[in-house]
């Protein structure tokens, strides 16, 4: 008698399946990072990755200013003296510096961002001055350099501002403005293509016949490379005949430093793709220990690295994500990517999961009555729902060897907004 239980019983993970961790590592060791230089003016830059070190060439603030509106005096009047008074012997507007000199028992009318005069240390804000004709009492309870920007508090010159590999966001061009600095060496953008693959497939703007089906995954594909900055080449449908897809393959390989593709990978329908793959280079096929996203591809078609993404709509977005952002991220010379920030928060609703797979689910994070951060399903969890991820603004992430979750477990989410 056959005492073995039912595989599908089986307790033991499958020894096939790949970790989400082992995956990811194993793309990121196989990425290098994109070599040209190239130099923008700085508003081109955003979103560009910084090539070299940005030097401060000068102390910014360049000149000690007044933080506030009032006066500024030498901090020697002040000390213990309740009714000081001082004489106002002028005003320092923001770029327009007061120059005279300033002796003791006098105050100069001060504005925000006006160079604060030589031998002045401090100001008063005007709300606490009481002031009498061309006189002030500054009142007590004052600090020395109280209301005081020193020169260079923000960046000192010679300082390295900005490292090789960090991400030109809106702060970083601020930041280089304020420099002076009008052009920046950034790394080439990378340029991925991308192709559907799946004879049920139909453009968008024609008629759908029988078992045919719009191709929704070019467009989620290009909203998410679009988001990052890549240059694109949309290759279209290409139909599941071998001489196509090996035509496609090779144009791809000699534009793009990527390549990614949808549908295709999964077992029984790889087979004839695996031939040509080998044939233009080296590809492994996976069964990553993931829900949504087990079958994925990876490796490199002629000099390109390849993505063979799972063609469910779902499954293409989470395999994005969590596996060929990090990698195109490093491709682009980005440094610190950063893992995207992991929140532990209890869920409101119960979550089904079987089996020993990492799940990612699509949640709504959102603050209860009480302001407490809480996440809730957004129901139904196929990998065909593509309306999970539009209703979704985080993922919740089960681990492999936890099993359904009962309303108010903690568990571990992934806000889309780190993410996306
Ligand atoms: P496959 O991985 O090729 O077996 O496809 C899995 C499922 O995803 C099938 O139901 C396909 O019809 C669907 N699918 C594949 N490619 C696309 C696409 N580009 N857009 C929308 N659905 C797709
Ligand atoms: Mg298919």
């Amino acid at each position: 008698m056959n005492t073995q239980p039912p595989s599908c019983q089986s307790n033991t993970p499958d020894p096939g399946l790949l970790s989400v961790d082992d995956a990811r590592s194993r793309i990121q060791s196989a990425i290098r990072p994109v070599a040209c230089i190239e130099t923008v003016a700085i508003r081109d830059g955003l979103g560009r990755v910084i090539a070299e070190s940005v030097i401060s060439p000068l102390d910014v603030p360049p000149h000690t200013n007044s933080a506030m509106d009032g006066y500024a005096v030498r901090s020697s009047d002040l000390a213990d003296k309740d009714d000081c008074l001082l004489k106002v012997i002028g005003t320092a507007w923001a770029g327009k510096p007061f120059d005279g000199a300033v002796k003791n028992g006098e105050a100069v009318r001060i504005m925000t961002g006006a160079v604060v005069p030589d031998d002045t240390d401090t100001v008063v804000i005007q709300e606490n001055v009481v002031r009498e004709g061309d006189t002030i009492r500054p009142g007590t309870g004052n600090r020395q350099g109280q209301n005081v920007r020193k020169a260079g508090e923000d960046l000192r010159k010679g300082q390295t501002v900005l490292a090789p590999g960090k991400l030109i966001m809106p702060a970083e061009l601020g930041l280089l403005a304020s420099l002076g600095i009008t052009e920046i060496r950034v790394m080439r953008r990378i340029r991925v293509a991308f192709f559907s693959t799946g004879d049920e497939l139909r453009p968008v703007g024609t008629d759908l016949k029988a078992g045919q089906i719009f191709d929704s995954n070019r467009y989620t594909l290009f909203g998410m490379l679009t988001r990052m900055g890549i240059e694109l080449v949309d290759m279209g449908i290409v139909p599941d005949r071998r001489e196509d897809i090996e035509t496609a393959f090779r144009d791809a390989s000699a534009s793009a430093d990527a390549i990614i593709t949808t549908g295709g990978v999964s077992v029984g329908e790889a087979d004839y793709v695996k031939d040509i793959l080998e044939k233009l280079g080296t590809t492994d096929f996976w069964k990553v220990a993931m829900k949504p996203g087990r079958p994925l591809a990876f490796g490199h078609v002629g000099s390109a690295c390849f993505f063979g993404l799972p063609g469910n709509p779902v499954s293409v977005m989470v395999t994005f994500y969590e596996f060929v952002k990090p990698a195109l991220q490093k491709m682009a010379g980005i440094q610190e990517t950063g893992t995207p920030v992991v929140l532990k928060v209890p869920c409101t609703t119960p979550l089904k999961k079987r089996g020993e797979r990492m799940e990612f689910q699509r949640g709504i994070l959102e603050n209860d009555t009480n302001g407490e951060l809480t996440v809730k399903t957004t129901g139904e969890q196929g990998s065909g729902i593509l309306n999970s991820m539009s209703m979704a603004n985080c993922f919740i992430i089960l681990s492999p060897e936890m099993n359904s979750v009962e309303a108010g477990t903690l568990v571990e989410v992934q806000p889309f907004s780190t993410l996306v």
